[in-house]
């Protein structure tokens, strides 16, 4: 473990020097296993919030209260503590820099993660691909890479924020739905690849939603980070 940074009262960033990782892709992930002492073992899966072939790599983590995993690496893990890690993992839910078509991409809470990876790799290597990114986060409290995404926001990035809780002024409260979906999100008319990542019940929603206003299927990738959040 190289780094720490907090993120949200309920968030922190690792950053992993991992040198036994393979050459990474944005939006691929990573499975973290802890050992306990009694030789128990638990094993979660992590989104690379990092860029395409970046090092050392960063996830982040939010907390769940009655978590086996989360709370370790939100509280007690250290710089210097060893971390058993193996990846990276994944194949289809990734964006590569070859591609030119428009990317609209849909976050709910930490769903953001592998999407920040790409926003970064799209970045880092000057893409022209018009990028757009919709997300839904409880309040502003809560909102991950706030400053960066400010500046990164320009002629290829665009960035909508929903708050389902609590919002800053001026903002309407209420989650990413139909209306949100054609008014913010490219058009199916623009032929986006569409990157929806998030707990279970926002990413079935949101999916049902962009094929409902005409969306092709095979357009639409879903990463799902477990129970309906
Ligand atoms: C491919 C993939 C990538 C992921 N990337 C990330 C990431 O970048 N950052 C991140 O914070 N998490 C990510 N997750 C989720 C992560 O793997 C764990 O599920 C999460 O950290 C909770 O693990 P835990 O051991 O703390 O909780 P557990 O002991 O597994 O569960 C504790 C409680 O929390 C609830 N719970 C567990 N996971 C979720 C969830 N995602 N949404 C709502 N309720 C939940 C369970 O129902 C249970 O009640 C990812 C999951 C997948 C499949």
């Amino acid at each position: 473990m190289a780094a720490i940074r907090p993120e949200t009262p309920t968030a922190r960033t690792l950053v992993l020097d991992a040198p036994e990782l393979g050459s990474t892709v944005a939006g691929q992930h990573i499975d973290i296993r802890l050992t306990a002492e009694d030789g128990y073992t638990a094993q979660r899966s992590y989104s690379l919030a990092s860029a395409t072939g970046a090092r050392p790599v960063e996830v982040t983590v939010e907390r769940f209260e009655d978590g086996e995993v989360s709370p370790y690496l939100v509280e007690d893990v250290g710089i210097g503590d060893p971390l058993e890690i193996r990846g990276p993992i994944g194949g289809w839910f990734v964006w590569r820099r070859e591609q030119e078509e428009p990317v609209q991409l849909v976050a709910g809470g930490s769903g953001i993660v592998p999407l920040m990876g790409m926003i970064r790799t799209h970045a880092a290597v000057g893409s022209t691909a018009p990028f757009r990114l919709l997300y839904g986060v409880q309040d502003p409290d809560r909102r991950y890479y706030r400053d960066e995404l400010v500046r990164l926001v320009g002629p290829g990035l665009r960035v909508d924020v929903r708050y389902s809780r609590r919002a800053p002024d001026g903002l309407p409260v209420g989650r990413i739905g139909a209306a949100e979906l054609a008014t913010l999100a490219l058009s199916p008319e623009q032929q986006p690849t569409i990157y929806v990542c998030g707990p279970t019940g926002f990413v079935e929603a949101i999916a049902d939603g962009l094929l409902r206003l005409g969306h092709a299927p095979e357009r639409i990738r879903t990463e799902r980070f477990g129970p309906t959040g």
